[in-house]
């Protein structure tokens, strides 16, 4: 039996974060992780998906070179050759964060791992993994979430696709319809979409991308709808077969005929119920939970952040440091990114939210060709930037449709999780020509 001072389940971007900052900081860690390190983000959740969508924006772009007076004739892609690179770059990615536990001196076992004891009757948590028997004086849950499969009749009988399918196909259906039309959902309509498949999205709520802006979700669908990319709002998937998908909306049912099916109607953490307080603790004091496993934001840079908060709370309570280095998660400032082409970014609250709340607020909004670097670089590109400003001045939530929002969206995330107002924001000098600068400007 090995006695450690921390063991963590789940080789995620939060047991990683954990296991590296844990080890750093002289605790003696481990990490067990049943598949491969780096979890769904690095292996089948954000990286693949932005590496196949960056390869499709590239083919995009040589499509479209003649609106920059670049001739590119006749462009083509490989899926194959999509698909491999974007293996290549998992790889090596992967093999970092092996590098980064290995320098920080964190044990790494490969199966899967379950406690079985608790505190309740022994001073020492243990950890079965691979017939061994594990110690440790604290734990951190990091198991993550799976795909919720919903009880759609037939659904189960055909060959449909989850993300982890449609992420490793080599060929291009010639149609796809995808259930669901979250930020997953959306990433991979973009994707087909641009290498030629014909692809209708279903949606049960009256709009995609619930929880982002609404307007700025309906703008992003009407450029998609432009693009090819067929919608049915409101409307839910009553039966599926290999080659079909039955929808009913308004009490009428139609069918829709498909090459494919891609179900993303959401992730669930992979254990129910877990509760943590702002230490990320839960109510057994040695363990915590954090990331996709407490059931809420489902972001890898939440799980980042939430192992941050729990590792630094941990080294205070085995006095390891001082306990005043703790801080509490804050969710305040948690940026939603939907990595389509133009993309979209939010942080802090939306109008829906602070409507339901009663919170008083005004609109500040620019179209992003108020943006020099922005007309330069989106020839004939639409995007919008909503700033709303509480009556005191104070940011309360900032939302961008185009690009590079992804990257823009940081500033506002500062801004917002600081208490920034809107004046303070305005008198910091923003370098020109940027796209952010039209933050600067809407202001
Ligand atoms: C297609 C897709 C695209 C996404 N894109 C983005 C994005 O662009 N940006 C973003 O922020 N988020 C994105 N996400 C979400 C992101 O992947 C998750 O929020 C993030 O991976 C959560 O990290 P985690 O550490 O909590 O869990 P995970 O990454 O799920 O890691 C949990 C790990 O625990 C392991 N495990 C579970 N149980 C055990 C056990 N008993 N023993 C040992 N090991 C165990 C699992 O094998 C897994 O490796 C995406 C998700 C998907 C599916």
């Amino acid at each position: 039996m090995t006695h450690y001072d921390l063991a963590i389940i789940g080789g995620g971007p939060a047991g990683y974060t954990a296991a590296e900052l844990a080890g750093k900081n002289g605790l003696k860690t481990v990490l067990f992780e049943k598949n491969a390190l780096g979890g769904v983000c690095l292996n089948e959740g954000c990286i693949p998906t932005k590496t196949l969508l960056y390869s499709a924006k590239v083919y995009h772009t040589a499509q479209t070179a003649d609106k920059y007076g670049v001739t590119c004739e006749n462009p083509t892609f490989d899926l194959p050759k999509i698909i491999a690179r974007k293996n290549k770059t998992v790889r090596k990615l992967v093999a970092g964060i092996r590098a980064k536990m290995t320098e920080a001196g964190v044990e790494v076992v490969t199966g899967e791992a379950s406690v079985t004891t608790g505190l309740t009757d022994n001073p020492l948590i243990e950890i079965a993994c691979n017939d061994q028997t594990y110690t440790a004086k604290k734990l951190i849950l990091c198991t993550g979430s799976e795909t919720v499969i919903p009880p759609i009749p037939g659904l189960r009988d055909t060959a449909f696709w989850t993300s982890r399918e449609a992420l490793e196909n080599r060929e291009v259906p010639a149609s796809l319809v995808i259930i669901g039309g979250g930020v997953i959902g959306i990433e991979f309509a973009t994707f087909f979409n641009t290498l030629g498949t014909h692809v209708t999205v279903v949606e049960m709520a009256d709009e995609i991308l619930g929880g982002m802006d609404k307007e700025l979700s309906t703008l992003l669908r009407a450029e998609l709808t432009k693009k090819g990319i067929d919608f049915h709002l409101a409307a839910k998937v009553v039966a599926a077969t290999d080659h079909s998908v039955e929808i009913e909306k308004d009490g009428e049912k139609s069918v829709l005929a498909t090459a494919q099916i891609l179900l993303s109607v959401g992730r669930r953490p992979t254990l129910a119920g877990v509760k943590i307080n702002e230490f990320m603790q839960t109510p057994d004091p040695n363990i915590y939970a954090c990331g996709d496993v407490t059931g809420f934001s489902l972001l890898a840079h939440t799980a980042v952040r939430e192992a941050e908060v729990a590792v630094a709370h941990i080294l205070g309570e085995l006095r390891i440091t001082n306990c005043e280095l703790r801080t509490k998660m804050s969710y305040t400032a948690i940026p939603g990114v939907v990595y389509t082409n133009p993309e979209v970014a939010g942080v802090g609250k939306t109008e829906e939210v602070l409507q339901k709340e009663g919170i008083p607020y005004t609109v500040k909004q620019l179209p992003m060709a108020f943006s020099g670097r922005f007309v330069a670089e989106n020839e004939q590109g639409n995007g919008v930037c909503k700033i709303l400003e509480g009556t005191d001045g104070a940011i309360l939530g900032v939302h961008l449709l185009g690009n590079p929002a992804s990257e823009l969206i940081v500033i506002a995330g500062i801004a917002i999780e600081q208490g920034m107002t809107a004046k303070q924001l305005k008198a910091v000098v923003f370098p020109h020509p940027t796209v952010g600068e039209i933050i600067k400007e809407t202001l």
